[in-house]
């Protein structure tokens, strides 16, 4: 039953209509210095980790509907949803990312120079949870922030949840990424084999249900790339 090979093919599990979208609409129109980010990441260990293209694309739109300024990012790899949301924020726009692995953000640190949108960025290399323990010591981030990207590790998906929901202002929208997880939640429990995809696949059921009874948001579990679950926080 286990078949790892829907998981590139994007939650659609139809490699030809992801490739048709990506191919119309995506690729086309993608700026140059995401493509070269892309394209450098894809000779990386674990290059599929980047963010979905397509998924990205809303992404910015939202970013922009947002009139997004001062953002989060839990989880940055190489870079591509950090250069997507500098390209998408204004030139006074600050991103706070966060990722423990330094190494990876080098490898799109040059696209991102390229771009000149380095400045925007303000890159920490920690696990996120200290770092957001940390701002939220100062009231002055209270509901400070327009939006914020998780695409990290996702047994602590609740653990930013409930910081994020402190530091993002009302009418802001949290991004929570994978959350369909290859369309393995909706699998049997014994239809996964890898005990560690077994493990994510239960973290991500227990996420989904958790965000789904919190009144403090409006949620779309939207099913493009891996799943995204938009939240507005509405009070
Ligand atoms: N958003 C990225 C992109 O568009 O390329 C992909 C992120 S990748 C799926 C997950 C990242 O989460 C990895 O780079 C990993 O180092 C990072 N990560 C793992 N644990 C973390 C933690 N506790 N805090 C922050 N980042 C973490
Ligand atoms: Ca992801």
């Amino acid at each position: 039953m286990e078949n790892l090979a829907s998981k590139y093919d994007g939650i659609l599990q139809s490699g030809n209509l992801t490739k048709y979208i990506l191919e119309t609409s995506v690729y086309p129109r993608e700026p140059e210095s995401l493509k070269e980010l892309r394209n450098a990441t894809a000779s990386y260990p674990m290059h599929f980790m980047g963010t979905h293209p397509d998924a990205g694309k809303l992404m910015g739109i939202l970013l922009k509907l947002l009139n997004a300024k001062k953002t989060i990012e839990i989880g940055v790899f190489t870079g591509y949803s950090l250069l997507l949301t500098a390209l998408n924020i204004p030139d006074d726009g600050k991103i706070i990312a966060l990722d423990p692995d330094r190494k990876a953000y080098e490898v799109g640190l040059p696209f991102i120079k390229k771009a000149g949108v380095e400045h925007k960025i303000d890159f920490t290399e920690s696990p996120a949870l200290p770092v957001l323990d940390k701002l939220l010591e100062d009231p002055s981030n209270d509901e400070n922030f327009d939006f914020a990207f998780v695409d990290a590790d996702k047994h602590n998906y609740w653990n930013y949840h409930e910081r994020l929901i402190k530091l993002i202002k009302i009418g802001g929208l949290i991004i929570y990424d994978n959350t369909l997880w290859g369309g393995t939640v909706a699998w049997p429990e014994e239809a996964l084999l890898d005990p560690r995809r077994k493990k994510v696949r239960q973290d991500a059921i227990a996420f989904n249900n958790a965000i789904a009874s919190d009144t403090r948001i409006e949620i779309c579990l939207a099913s493009i790339g891996d799943g995204f679950t938009i939240c507005r926080r509405a009070h």
